[in-house]
């Protein structure tokens, strides 16, 4: 399976500290309202289709890659948001909505009810009106890939367990914080029932990780060209692959490339010493 998904963060209409994580680092990847429906109006322009949900994708048949006689991509493309900052609630649905799109939104439960973040009854709401909820973990631990894989799945299981005991039914989709992802942490996500799991790895193939599947995404933050969004969803591959070369060339390729991945990733990321690992 081939997806374009498309990862985002907080939305903000004043101030960048309304909603989700409060830091300058997290701030970087927050839009604002106008740039938010900006990237929402580039993907309409160049996709008559409507973005996809991976619940309704799993089960059911395959989506062919390539193009199509009626001319559009037809690689579906999805969007996502992490961090379950309550833009999604305020801000981000109602946007989607009024399009007839619904989104991902990917919640670090430590953080429900507190302030910048959704609350129960909100995430309860979403659910009903047609958004995935998946998990973000439960402490959003600052470099996931380095943690124990007990430590992993217990994340995984503490916030899958908040999730389902709010929403009544099961939750088998996640997103990796930070992008810090290797195949331990697919294995972990797959060791507590999770059946899809969001990088950031800016790629479209998909691959299936000891029964789990690993999707790539396209992160959108703050200062991007306001056409990104659509330009990523674009049948023509350039921005893509401009985005893939920045990620190689910063070393930070290391989770679906088979035999080409090796330990070395694991080793740049726990270069930064035993003070940031984890956590
Ligand atoms: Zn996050």
């Amino acid at each position: 399976m081939r997806t374009v998904s498309l990862l985002f963060h907080d939305v903000f209409a004043a101030d960048p500290r309304e909603s989700g994580f409060g830091s300058p680092a997290a701030d970087r990847y927050k839009l604002s309202l106008d740039q938010f429906e900006a990237q929402l109006a580039g993907l309409a322009q160049v996709r008559p289709d409507v973005p996809r949900l991976i619940t309704a994708m799993t089960g059911g048949p395959q989506v062919a890659g390539g193009p199509k006689a009626s001319g559009y991509w037809n690689v579906p493309y999805l969007i996502t948001v992490d961090d379950g900052g309550v833009s999604y609630y305020t801000l981000v649905a109602d946007r989607l909505e009024s399009r007839g799109w619904r989104g991902h939104c990917f919640i670090s439960t430590d953080a429900i009810g507190t302030r910048g973040f959704l609350n129960a009854s909100q995430i309860r709401e979403l659910d009903r009106r047609g958004h995935v909820i998946g998990t973000h973990t439960a402490s959003h631990p600052a470099r996931f890939s380095t943690c124990e894989p007990a430590h992993m799945r217990e994340e995984w299981a503490r916030s899958r367990m908040v999730l389902e005991d709010l929403l009544g039914h099961k939750v088998e989709i996640a997103s990796v914080p930070g992008g810090y992802y290797s195949r331990l942490v697919a294995r972990s996500a797959r060791d507590t029932g999770l059946g899809v799991v969001f990088t950031s790895e800016p790629i479209t193939a998909s691959h299936d990780v000891a029964g789990t599947l690993v999707l790539g995404r396209f992160t959108l933050r703050h200062g991007h060209p306001t056409d990104r969004a659509g330009r990523l969803a674009h049948r023509e591959r350039w921005t893509r692959y401009q985005e893939w070369a920045r990620w190689r060339a910063k070393g930070l390729v290391k989770p679906l490339l088979g035999p080409l991945y090796s330990p070395t990733a694991d080793w740049l990321m726990s270069r930064v010493g035993p003070s940031h690992a984890c956590r």
